[in-house]
């Protein structure tokens, strides 16, 4: 069997709050896979670069806030213009607010909604856009969540903003699956990074999570690079609108 299904070579990525986290465990993945990375971050993304270009591949790194959807156009055009053409996108960065429902603020409503979902769409209607004109097909890869399948607790607008992502995927997978863009995304499981920072350090709850996961462990950025370079290739060219859980068991149990 060959596994060049898997190759990226000649393909270039963006991937959006890859500083980080996921987002940098997955952007390297991509450039092992052969893609060159376009970073879109607010902070500056030193160690993915590295990484990025130690593997040979080419990091651009563009400076963005997302919370505003009006910096988007821009982003995808530069990137365009300095690598020639973007074929994948990753829609990663996302933030979250704890808080009972009861006392949730707007603002913590509102910003945790325009990163999450606002400008997760407005990436993909611009990735999409570019890759019809550019006329090769394309690869939209959301980040999900848990809570797009469960409810949560104290996470109102999270919860919201990442079911949102998973209704999204399928509304554009069906619109633009026509044109050979797929738009898939990836449900993470609980996942040790910066984002679970406060729920890592809870013992209690930490042991809680643990005991439920049948894998019996957290999971590790590293846990996102398969199934990221499986729907950015060729190997994913007929799954459509799907929401991948990559959670130990979670989900299943
Ligand atoms: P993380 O370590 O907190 O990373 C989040 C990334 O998003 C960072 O690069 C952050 O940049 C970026 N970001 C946040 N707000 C931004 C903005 N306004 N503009 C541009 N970039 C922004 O969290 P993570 O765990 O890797 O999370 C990555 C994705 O996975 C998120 O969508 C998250 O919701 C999702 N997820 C995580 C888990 C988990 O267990 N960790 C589970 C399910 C889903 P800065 O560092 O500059 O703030």
């Amino acid at each position: 069997m060959k596994f060049d299904l898997f190759e990226l070579a000649g393909q270039v990525a963006v991937v959006t709050g890859c500083n980080t986290g996921l987002g940098q465990a997955m952007a390297v993945a991509l450039a092992e896979a052969g893609a060159d990375i376009v970073g879109i971050n607010k902070s500056a993304p030193v160690d993915t670069c590295r990484a990025v270009e130690a593997l040979g591949r080419r990091f651009l790194d563009l400076r963005a806030d997302l919370a505003d959807i009006a910096v988007i156009p821009r982003l995808i055009a530069e990137a365009q213009t300095l690598t020639g053409h973007v074929d994948i996108l990753v829609n990663n960065a996302g933030i979250i607010r704890r808080e009972d429902a009861l006392h949730f603020r707007v603002s913590d409503w509102d910003e945790v909604m325009a990163v999450n979902l606002k400008a997760a769409f407005f990436l993909a209607q611009a990735l999409a856009r570019l890759c019809i004109e550019q006329g090769r097909g394309g690869k939209i890869i959301n980040v999900a969540s848990m809570l797009s399948f469960q409810g949560g607790i104290r996470v109102p607008s999270y919860t919201a903003s990442k079911s949102g992502v998973m209704g999204l995927t399928k509304a554009l997978a069906n619109e633009w699956a026509a044109h050979g863009i797929n738009v898939n995304a990836i449900a993470p499981g609980y996942m040790a990074t910066n984002n679970t920072a406060a729920l890592q350090a809870d013992e209690a709850r930490n042991a809680a999570i643990t005991a439920r996961i049948p894998a019996g462990r957290w999971g590790k950025p590293a846990d996102m690079a398969g199934p990221v370079v499986f729907l950015a290739s060729q190997s994913s060219n007929y799954v459509n609108g799907y929401t991948l859980a990559v959670d130990g068991g979670w989900l299943a149990r």
